[in-house]
């Protein structure tokens, strides 16, 4: 029984990382953050115990057998609870379910939603002159017994911070049984919903005048209310409220595994990313063509490298054919950006060369500028795609002696099948970034499969470098933010710039 924290990963225990990283079967519900899936093994068995549209929640009987019956199957089973498991999470029920079974567990505790929410919007839950007593209570409309209904005319008497969870559907009667116990109306209070991720929102108003301002702001669950003079001594902004990127969704459409330095970035500056993968790198298989230039390595004077991918892969099956870096020779190397060449320092291989424009037309220019390539061995090293300009630069105005070696193969993947495409679809995005020519041609080919629905944002598009950008052109698609340069900095430089410009709301 895993407590899963409010929302933002980064919030959950060291102890809880380890299972869901150890566990056979990851059983959640909505309130987990699907980004923790990604810690779970690839064969890890996932099971969705949420609400979904459509569909009824399972019933926590149902859970209590799942867990059950798994674990008797003789796996690992981490069972995550939003916030703490034993906060309003029906830990309970499931306990005795496995009890019953005489099945043993352990339960971890997790940020639970009130404590994240006050921390993330600078709500102070205590003060030494405000309020000594911190109160956790729920408003929700399903309790069966009358008798365990909170009866909130009575903790108006108790003072202190309440920090009501549940209760956005009923906030009106909470708001009206608090001041009719006793509360005055202009007792501070404040609610945040969506705490810790990067849709959290907040509103600080006078009990009095809470469920007006919910309505003009249109403030929905999953949200903590929180009442108490603390409460007054909220910060207006917060170190998490001021990310130059909260409330910001922008999709990535780079090859799955291939996003986590990206997404790192764009998430610790607050936004929200959507996974939409559009094509799919697969690594050669041409083994006997690789064997033949490893074989052969020591005869190239260049080796030549027009991606990031190309660069990963030939170091892996470099790496194959020898152990030792001292077998790479004395070849120079050139590379068509600052990415790619990021791949070598790892190395600490030296990059003679890096194209100054970043398309394959300026590094042929490029080295054909350094005067070193008249009957020169080069090696290109590609994918399957857009070889042929610089080859034939290469050849013809260099006059190299060039081998091409495909060390990976790019495909598009069907983007009905990315993860986050429902959502893509449901609330469309800021912005889409393209990392490369194939991610922009791979959506212009199934922009017809992508049906906005009503109200959906329509995403400005994003470039990494000027190929891409022109591959877009070409297609009608006008580029609006472009990476100042390309890399991962240069293009949130340029997404920063455009959203705080006066022509974004
Ligand atoms: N066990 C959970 C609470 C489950 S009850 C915990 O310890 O946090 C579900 C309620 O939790 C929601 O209705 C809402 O009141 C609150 N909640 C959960 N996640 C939240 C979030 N990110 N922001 C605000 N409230 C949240």
């Amino acid at each position: 029984m895993v407590g899963a924290g409010p929302g933002d990963p980064g919030l959950l225990t060291l102890r809880a990382q380890t299972l869901i990283k150890e566990c056979d079967v990851l059983v959640y519900d909505h309130l987990a953050n699907r980004r923790l899936h990604d810690w779970a093994s690839p064969d890890c068995f996932l099971i969705d115990v949420g609400k979904s549209p459509g569909r009824h929640t399972v019933e926590q009987a149902e859970i209590g057998k799942i867990l059950v019956e798994k674990a008797r199957e003789g796996l690992k089973v981490v069972r995550l609870k939003g916030g703490d498991p034993f906060v309003f999470g029906r830990c309970a029920e499931e306990m005795l379910a496995l009890d019953e079974a005489q099945i043993s567990y352990e339960v971890v505790p997790g940020v639970t939603a009130a404590l994240a929410c006050a921390a993330y919007a600078g709500i102070p839950l205590s003060h030494r002159e405000y309020g000594s007593s911190i109160c956790f209570l729920t408003g929700h409309e399903d309790v069966a017994k009358e008798s365990l209904r909170v009866d909130f005319a009575k903790f108006s008497e108790v003072g202190g911070t309440l920090c009501i969870y549940m209760g956005m559907s009923k906030l009106e009667e909470i708001v009206e049984k608090l001041l009719a116990g006793g509360l005055d109306q202009g007792r501070p209070a404040a609610i945040v919903s969506n705490g810790t991720l990067p849709i959290q929102r907040k509103i600080v108003a006078p009990l009095g005048k809470l469920v007006q301002h919910v309505r003009a702001e249109n403030l929905g669950a999953p949200a903590i209310i929180f009442v108490g003079n603390s409460i007054g001594l909220t910060r207006s902004s917060t170190w998490f409220e001021q990310k130059p990127f909260l409330g910001r969704r922008i999709a990535l459409t780079r090859n799955r595994g291939q996003h986590s330095k990206m997404r790192t970035s764009l998430e610790r500056l607050g936004a929200e990313v959507l996974d939409l993968p559009l094509i799919e790198i697969q690594p050669s298989e041409d083994r006997k063509l690789i064997a033949e230039v490893f074989a052969g390595i020591a005869t190239y004077e260049w080796v030549v490298f027009t991606s990031a991918n190309g660069a990963r892969f030939f170091m892996e099956f470099f790496f194959r054919a020898y152990n030792d870096i001292r077998s790479f020779g004395p070849m120079r190397i050139a590379c068509v950006g600052e990415s790619t060449a990021e791949v070598f320092k790892k190395y600490k291989l030296d990059v003679e060369l890096i194209a100054k424009d970043s398309t394959a037309e300026s590094l042929a220019k490029d080295l054909v500028a350094t005067d070193s390539l008249d009957s020169a061995n080069i090696l290109v090293v590609t994918g399957n795609r857009n070889r042929d300009i610089l080859v034939g630069l290469l050849e013809t105005v260099g006059r190299a002696i060039v081998d091409t070696l495909p060390v990976y193969q790019t495909d598009f993947a069907d983007i009905l099948e990315a993860p986050d495409i429902e959502k893509f679809k449901k609330v469309g995005s800021d912005a889409i970034i393209f990392t490369s020519s194939s991610t922009a041609l791979s959506y212009v080919e199934q922009s017809e499969d992508i049906k906005f629905e009503k109200g959906a944002k329509k995403p400005i598009f994003c470039s990494f470098g000027s190929q891409t950008s022109k591959t877009l052109q070409e297609n009608d698609m006008e580029v609006t933010v472009k990476a100042t340069h390309p890399s991962i900095d240069g293009l949130i430089e340029a997404l920063l710039f455009y959203f705080n410009d006066s022509h974004e709301a």
